[in-house]
C-alpha cells in the first residue's frame, strides 16, 4: 500500500525508521497467529504503524472473560457470537482503510501449516499453545520466515523474535514441548491485563524492527518481565544458538511433519475442548445446523454453528470442521460427543 507521509510523520522522524523503513512496513506482509490478548495488540500497533497486509488467524469466538484484554473486541462482539478473525478485520479496517486484512478463521495444524503461514514477511505469535507455537517455529525455520514469539500469564511475560540461521528458535530455548497440565495457563494462574499488553507491544516493536531491516537490534535475547515484581532482565541465548539444534540446525520438523500432536486440546483459560477435524473436512453448516434443529437450541452464522445440548454442554462446529465442546475439560468425552454429533 502506499505510505501517506502526514498520517506516519512522527513514526518516520524517528531517525532509525524514517522514510525507507516506512516504505518497507508498506510493503509488508505479516501473520498473527491467534488473535487473543496478544494477538489483538499485535495486529492493532502493527496496523497503526502502516504494515500493508496482516492476515490475522484465529480458531475461535470473544467471550465476556476475553474483554478485560483483548483489546481489539467488545461487548457487540460477544453479543454477535462471529469469530475472532472476522471481527478484528473489522476493527482494524476502521483504522486504517488502506490496509489490507486477511481475516482467517482456521487452526493451525500440520496440515493448515503451509496455507495459513505462507507468502509473508514475518510471523508473530499471539497463540496460547505450544503445539502452534511449535508448529509456527518450524515452519519459519524452514521457510526461513523471520518470527517472534510471545506469552504471557499472571504478571509476567517473555519475548523472542527468532531470525532462522542467525539466532536461537524455539526450540533452542525450549527442546521439548511440556506435557499438558504441566505449566501453569492463563485458566490456572490468570492474568492481568496490563501483561498482556506489554508483550504484545513488545512483540510489535520487534516485528517492526525485524520489518525495516534494523536486524542488528534483534535477536538471540530472550526478554522476560515480572510487573508484579518490576523485573525486566534479558537473557542472552547465543550459547543456545550454538549448541546445534536438531530444528534451526539440522532441519528437523516433528510437528510440522505430523509426528508430534494432534486431537483434542484443552482450550487455555476456558471450560472447553477443541477436538480437531480429520484432514481434508469440510461441514455443510446449513444441513448441520437443520440435522440439529430437534436435537437441541441451535444458533448458526455463516462460520458456525452453535448447539445447546443437555447438561450444560454446548457443540460448536466450524465449516473446517472442527469442534469446539464447552462445558467440559474431559478430552474423551469431548471426542465422543463430536463423534457422537458430527460423525466425526
Ligand atoms: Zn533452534
Amino acid at each position: 500500500m502506499p505510505v501517506d507521509p502526514e498520517r506516519h510523520s512522527r513514526q518516520m522522524r524517528f531517525a532509525p525508521l524514517g522514510a525507507a523503513g516506512q516504505a518497507r512496513l508498506a510493503a509488508a506482509g505479516v501473520a498473527v497467529v491467534g488473535c487473543g490478548a496478544l494477538g489483538s495488540v499485535v495486529a492493532m500497533a502493527l496496523t497503526r504503524a502502516g504494515v500493508g497486509r496482516l492476515r490475522i488467524i484465529d480458531r475461535d469466538v470473544p467471550e465476556r472473560s476475553n474483554l478485560p484484554r483483548q483489546v481489539l473486541f467488545d461487548e457487540a462482539d460477544v453479543a454477535a457470537g462471529i469469530p475472532k478473525a472476522v471481527a478484528a478485520a473489522g476493527h482494524l479496517e476502521r483504522i486504517d482503510s488502506s490496509c489490507r486484512i486477511e481475516p482467517v478463521v482456521a487452526d493451525l495444524t500440520a496440515a493448515s501449516a503451509a496455507r495459513l503461514l505462507g507468502g509473508v514477511d514475518l510471523i508473530v505469535d499471539g497463540t496460547d499453545n505450544f503445539e502452534a507455537r511449535f508448529l509456527v517455529n518450524e515452519f519459519a525455520c524452514r521457510a526461513g520466515i523471520p518470527w517472534v514469539h510471545g506469552g504471557a500469564i499472571g504478571a509476567e511475560g517473555r519475548v523472542l523474535a527468532v531470525l532462522p540461521g542467525r539466532t536461537a528458535c524455539l526450540r533452542c530455548l525450549v527442546p521439548e514441548p511440556p506435557a499438558p497440565g504441566a505449566l501453569p495457563t492463563c485458566e490456572t494462574a490468570g492474568i492481568i491485563g496490563p501483561a498482556a499488553l506489554v508483550v504484545g507491544a513488545v512483540e510489535a516493536a520487534e516485528a517492526i524492527k525485524i520489518l525495516v531491516g534494523a536486524l542488528d537490534r534483534v535477536g538471540n535475547r530472550l526478554l522476560v518481565c515480572d510487573l508484579w515484581e518490576n523485573l525486566w532482565r534479558c537473557v542472552d541465548l547465543a550459547p543456545l544458538a550454538a549448541a546445534g539444534c536438531p530444528t534451526c540446525r539440522q532441519g528437523d520438523y516433528p510437528w510440522l511433519e505430523g509426528r508430534a500432536g494432534g486431537g483434542a486440546t484443552p482450550l487455555c483459560g476456558r471450560d472447553a475442548v477443541q477436538v480437531a477435524a480429520p484432514p481434508g473436512a469440510a461441514v455443510d453448516l446449513a444441513a448441520f445446523a437443520a440435522r440439529m434443529a430437534a436435537c437441541g437450541r441451535v444458533t448458526a452464522n455463516p462460520w458456525i454453528v452453535r448447539v445447546a445440548l443437555e447438561g450444560g454442554i454446548e457443540l460448536a462446529v466450524f465449516a473446517d470442521g472442527r469442534a469446539i465442546v464447552s462445558g467440559t475439560r474431559d478430552e474423551a468425552r469431548a471426542r465422543g460427543l463430536v463423534a457422537r454429533w458430527l460423525g466425526a
